[in-house]
């Protein structure tokens, strides 16, 4: 596969560039030149999936058994289909490690960048920006890694304690820097940090990076293969690289009938598709905070796949008191515990009209990542599944600064 850039300024390169340097040359993201159509048995595995997707974008640059081997130790763990009701059911996608959809990119990229590293015999630096839970599972993919330093940007009082837990406490290979401003502020640091010239060997493992990105449209195809009849999934939405991997699944042939990406109160997209303008604004701190994103990187990408975004996707925004009492709706009428994001793509669903035969809530992270909140709503108590116990009373080993990119090159400078 070929990539090129969303801003069309970027000649054609290939799997190992589009993946090791993260952003295009002329500043935007990297997209696959063409969508294959595809097909699966019903009963596929993720496995099977993800094999038969990575060979159609990385096959040209790794070898087909060495993508089999990092499929099947990347997705290592169950994806599972709970029901709620006739129609509704959620897609649970956090039993991964670090108990977020994000395990399933994090772990996909990591064994795509060390086997590429592996080709050309070189190091690289992981420079990522999270919002929560980016963090923790970039940073179990690459701990102790050889050849692969990573350095965590993410925004102080904004990402919950477990969260952080995840990735502050991990040393070695993994560095933590709590920035103090907003997740925009790291993402937009990040970016300065891709496009200076002196800065080198810089990977990106956010959703900007394709080998992220592509991997997260495996549990749609093997969700949609098994619901029957016409499937709508609703995805709590941030930085929307989970909707873009849908819409890549939906565009080579996956059989949904329609996305929907819901938002907290960071607007941007549903304000886009009332009025047409994209507006970006600052984000909002909410209580599901791996949303809290006011300029989604990944919808240049959503837009350059369908310029007729505005009549296609449903999105709208819901505020903390309706994600809070749809947590607590949802407790009550179905003894389901979710985490505030997946909530969101239950309020998602409830406002979507069209009658169709299965309903999707697609649940991003494990609801005891979001303890106090959680406990709080529902007037509960819940225990900590294994893989946050071991984390929760590390000491932190993160290092504070200020929101400005010549803060964080001085530190790169040093790290490298
Ligand atoms: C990252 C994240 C999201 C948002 O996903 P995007 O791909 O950025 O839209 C939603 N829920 C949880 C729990 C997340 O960690």
């Amino acid at each position: 596969m070929k990539y090129l850039s969303t801003r069309d300024k970027t000649e054609a390169t290939n799997a190992r560039e589009a993946v090791l340097e993260g952003l295009a040359p002329d500043g935007g993201l990297f997209i696959p030149t063409e969508l294959p159509e595809i097909g699966f048995a019903q009963n596929a595995s993720i496995v099977e999936i993800a094999h038969k997707i990575a060979e159609i974008f990385f096959g040209s640059d790794i070898p087909s058994n060495k993508l089999l081997s990092a499929c099947e130790s990347a997705f290592n763990f169950p994806t599972e289909i709970v029901s709620l009701t006739d129609s509704r059911s959620v897609l649970e996608l956090f039993h991964g490690p670090t108990l977020a959809f994000k395990d399933y990119g994090a772990r996909f990229m990591s064994r795509i960048i060390s086997l590429l590293l592996e080709q050309k015999n070189s190091e690289v630096t992981i420079l990522v920006a999270t919002s929560g839970d980016t963090g923790g599972a970039v940073a179990q993919g690459f701990y102790e890694v050889p050849g692969v330093k990573v350095v965590l940007l993410y925004p102080k009082d904004k990402v919950s304690r477990l969260q952080r837990q995840q990735f502050t406490t991990l040393g070695k290979n993994i560095s933590a820097l709590e920035i103090n401003g907003t997740f925009d502020d790291c993402q937009s640091m990040v970016k300065s940090a891709f496009l200076d010239q002196e800065l080198t060997g810089l990977a990106a493992a956010n959703s900007i990076n394709i080998a992220r990105l592509i991997p997260q449209s495996v549990y749609y195809w093997y969700s949609s293969l098994r619901l029957e009849g016409k499937t709508v999934f609703s995805i709590p939405s941030g930085n929307f690289g989970n909707l873009t991997a849908a819409s890549y699944a939906k565009k080579m042939g996956a059989p949904i009938h329609q996305l929907i990406a819901p938002t907290n109160s960071n607007d941007t997209v549903p304000r886009f598709i009332q009025s047409g303008e994209y507006q970006p604004k600052t984000s909002v701190h909410t209580v599901s905070n791996a949303m809290d994103v006011g300029n989604p990187s990944n919808f240049t990408r959503m837009l350059k796949l369908d310029p007729n975004l505005r009549q296609h996707l449903v999105s709208d925004s819901f505020s903390d008191p309706q994600t809070l009492a749809e947590l607590k709706r949802v407790y009550d009428e179905h003894e389901y515990i979710m985490c505030p994001h997946t909530s969101v793509a239950s309020l998602g669903l409830n406002n979507y009209k069209e009658s169709v035969h299965n309903e999707v809530v697609v649940a991003t992270a494990h609801p005891a990542k979001f303890l106090d909140t959680v406990e709080k709503t529902l007037d509960i108590k819940i225990s900590l599944p294994s893989a946050l116990k071991d984390v929760a009373d590390l000491p932190s080993k993160s290092v504070s600064m200020e929101p400005d990119f010549l803060n964080l090159k001085e530190y790169l400078k040093n790290v490298q």
